[in-house]
């Protein structure tokens, strides 16, 4: 089979990603004070984080708001050596999925810990993050 005609590039392509967020702003908003939000269904009772418009369950968008205490104990852990090209900047960080005591598994960075004083089971804090470009996340650290 021929192969079709092409210029090979060495250049890189930028993409700048604005996801909407109307219906989730709240929990943005709450993260800039310090607090980490998840959305509970109010037909079905579902909890999920990070917040979502519609229940992936039910299908309902009776949405209402849960402020989580953020206390969990780790369910597994890595350690990202090979990082996205979002990420090739910063050293190895670990990620975790820990169990909130609300019930809702969280995926978030781990961050304040070696990764050989890690273990199952161990107490961690789900937090919010805010940067100094006022750009704000979440984060588990020790317990
Ligand atoms: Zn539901």
């Amino acid at each position: 089979m021929n192969k079709a005609p092409s210029l090979e590039s060495n250049r890189s392509l930028i993409i700048t990603y604005n996801l909407p967020i109307s219906k989730t702003s709240k929990f943005w908003d709450e993260l800039k004070q310090g607090k980490v939000y998840a959305t509970k269904c109010k037909k079905c009772g579902k909890l999920v984080f990070p917040p979502v418009a519609d229940c992936g369950p039910c299908g309902s968008s009776e949405i209402e708001w849960t402020e989580l205490i953020g206390n969990g104990k780790i369910v597994t852990f890595t350690e990202v050596v090979v990082k996205p090209a979002s990420f090739s900047e910063e050293p190895s960080y670990i990620v975790a999925i820990a169990k909130l005591s609300e019930g809702v598994k969280v995926l978030a960075w781990l961050s304040g810990i070696k990764k050989e004083k890690l273990h199952i089971g161990m107490k961690v804090k789900l937090k919010a993050k805010v940067f100094s470009d006022k750009k704000v996340a979440y984060e588990f650290v020790p317990a």
